[in-house]
């Protein structure tokens, strides 16, 4: 399997070939992806042939366009049938890959359509890789209105843990750094505070932006939407975050999906600004984007306004997210949620 190989190893798989139709091969895989293997046009049709009927990673089951042709949702199936999803955005300064790090999550959290669904297996790092290749490759052909022809920014907000497939990930982001030209600052490790993976990626050598989700400042409170705080409570989250902040010197966003009645409370936000001052970091506050699963809802606008001045009042540097593809379930693991019941 293409992506699945070592790029090291890709001439096992044709052990007939010259070596340099290897260096060719990896070119198209990392450098210049093409969505058929037709495109590689300097390889002989027997091994074009080859790689489309034996090594291709995954079939594109579903593809939805939503917010002006600026959001492409994907669903891939892996070779064993497990779903991968990708969420592709455009701005007018970056084009951002939003990527899945495993098939479902084990951390449970309550509001999430990927934590409703458990955990299935880990995403290989060539699983991983090949969702960047794919939008590279659509993008080569097919570029979003107004947004870099090329994939600039990668964030791990997909299905998953990724510093829970700590391994994985980390391949996954030498490939993009070192073979597909993405900058280590423009990708974005989120985590719903997994604390060993977060001291672990304190000592890589890369300069991987960290966004850490919280959503509550209250333990018991946190415990409740995301069950992993029981064991990795949120003092030490937030002293791995500092950690990270103070040995890498990049500034860690704290993400806060926004919940009706569960933590948009003035309690929260000021807990929130505090912890935000102290680790310098910046507040994301994302609206829920309900699920079915769940009968939890975003607040008002009016909550919503209510929740970032407070924040704001309180001297947190804060951004509203822009809840990108709403209409095409684009929030982690809903598309797969619809397809699957
Ligand atoms: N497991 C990692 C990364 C994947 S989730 C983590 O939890 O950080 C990426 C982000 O999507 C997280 O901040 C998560 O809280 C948020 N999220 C999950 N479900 C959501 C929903 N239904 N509405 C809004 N945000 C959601
Ligand atoms: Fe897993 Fe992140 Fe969803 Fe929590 S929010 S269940 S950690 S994917």
């Amino acid at each position: 399997m293409l992506y699945l190989t070592e790029p090291g190893h890709l001439g096992e798989l044709f052990p007939d070939e010259p070596r340099y139709r290897t260096d060719q091969l990896t070119e198209w895989l990392y450098a210049h992806p093409v969505l058929d293997a037709d495109a590689m046009t300097n390889l002989p049709l027997s091994m074009r042939e080859m790689i489309r009927s034996e090594h291709w990673p995954f079939t594109l089951d579903i593809e939805q366009s939503a917010d002006k042709g600026l959001t492409k949702k994907w669903l891939f199936r892996c070779t064993d049938g497990s779903p991968i999803e990708t969420v592709l955005m455009g701005y007018a300064t970056r084009t951002t890959l939003c990527v899945s790090s495993q098939v479902g999550c084990a951390m449970g959290c309550t509001f999430c359509a990927t934590g409703q669904f458990g955990f299935d297996r880990h995403l290989d790092a060539g699983e991983i890789v090949a969702q960047v290749a794919y939008a590279s490759a659509y993008l080569a052909e097919t570029p979003l209105p107004r947004s870099p022809e090329r994939v600039t920014n990668v964030v791990f907000m997909g299905m998953g843990e990724p510093l829970a497939n700590y391994g994985n990930t980390i391949e996954s982001i030498r490939r993009m750094t070192d073979m597909m030209g993405i900058s280590a600052r423009s990708i974005t490790v989120s985590t719903v505070g997994f604390v060993p993976g977060m001291r672990r990626l304190i000592e890589e050598p890369w300069p991987v932006s960290l966004a850490v989700s919280l959503h509550s400042t209250i333990p018991e409170e946190r415990s409740k939407l995301v069950p992993i705080n029981d064991r990795y409570p949120i003092t030490a989250v937030i002293e791995a975050a500092k950690d990270y902040y103070e040995t890498k010197g990049r500034r860690v966003s704290l993400e806060w999906t926004l919940i009706a009645g569960e933590n948009d409370s003035d309690e929260e936000a000021i807990g929130l600004a505090r912890i935000a001052r102290q680790i310098h970091a910046h507040v994301n506050v994302i609206p829920l984007n309900p699920t079915p699963l769940s009968s939890d809802s975003p607040p008002s606008n009016d909550n919503i306004r209510r929740f970032i001045g407070t924040l704001k009042r309180e001297g947190a540097n804060v951004t509203l997210r822009d809840t990108r593809g709403q209409d095409i379930d684009a929030a982690c693991g809903q598309l797969r949620l619809r397809t699957e019941g």
